[in-house]
């Protein structure tokens, strides 16, 4: 190649990457659900001291699951992420179709696959629920994300009402927690059993939401008593990817050296 067409070639090149629509090329695409792991957005530390602030919209929030569970700003709800469609169970007990804009402080979700099923045929109340789903994946260091579709004799489940700042401690919200209780109702438990290593960071064990069929109600599980379904479980994790509320300052301020498990169980527990 002569000298002025090695100059004519370095002219073009810099020309093509030089031109405004073509730095696009260079962009990170939005990322594909990435089955296999976990992606949550905070800790559950952080929402028991009171950091209700969205650190995540939904759109984005999306891009890692199509399942999964959570809440909202200021506490506004509990979260069901199914089939990639967001549900909101409010205080009042009814079921929103939340705005994608919509944030969340808390959220766990996952690209369902799931890997076991199991036709239940006969009743189980939600202890030999989980003495089930114990004996189908015994692996308690792993995390195994739960699906059930099915009828329930007794359905009973909580919302939290959304707060204002100054922003209390999760406890003292759920003291005035509106619960709900269903008969004969159908519909979907959410959930996830978490490893106990996770401390801290999620909710050790089983955290399960339900929607009904109709969209009638849901809401965070305290209790349930299952005539039959059909249970999904996706037990292939071999990661867990947490997006910290770096740029938060009630994150930064709140105080997470504290064991705040007897926190939790009576937030996460029927009392
Ligand atoms: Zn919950």
């Amino acid at each position: 190649m002569k000298r002025r067409q090695v100059c004519l070639a370095a002219a073009l090149l810099l020309a093509v990457f030089a031109l405004p629509g073509c730095r696009t090329a260079f962009h990170a695409a939005p990322l594909p659900i990435q089955p296999g792991g976990i992606t949550q957005v905070a800790t559950i530390d952080a929402l028991l001291a009171g950091v209700y602030d969205g650190h995540m919209s939904l759109a984005t929030l999306k891009q890692y699951g199509d399942f999964g569970i959570g809440t909202f700003e200021g506490l506004d709800g509990e979260m069901i992420l199914l089939d990639g469609v967001f549900y909101k169970v409010r205080a009042d007990g009814k079921v929103y179709l939340p705005d994608l804009t919509e944030k969340t402080p808390f959220a766990s979700v996952t690209g369902f696959e799931p890997d076991i099923e199991a036709a239940i045929e006969k009743p189980l109340d939600m202890q030999a629920f989980v003495e089930l789903v114990d004996g189908l994946f015994p692996r308690q260091n792993s995390f195994c994300a739960i699906l059930v579709r099915g009828d329930f004799t007794r359905m009973r489940t909580r919302s939290v009402p959304m707060q204002q700042k100054p922003y209390p401690p999760l406890a003292e919200v759920t003291k005035n927690q509106p619960v709900f209780d269903f008969e004969n109702i159908s519909g979907v438990l959410v959930g996830f059993r978490s490893p106990d290593f996770v401390k801290g960071v999620n909710v050790p064990g089983y955290h399960i939401h339900f929607l009904a069929d109709d969209l009638s109600g849901g809401g965070h599980v305290l209790n349930f008593e299952l005539k039959k379904g059909l249970l999904k479980m996706d037990t292939d994790h071999g990661w867990l990817n947490i997006h910290l509320p770096a740029q938060s300052e009630a994150f930064a301020e709140s105080d997470l050296s504290s064991d705040r498990s007897h926190e939790l169980e009576s937030v996460e527990k029927e009392r």
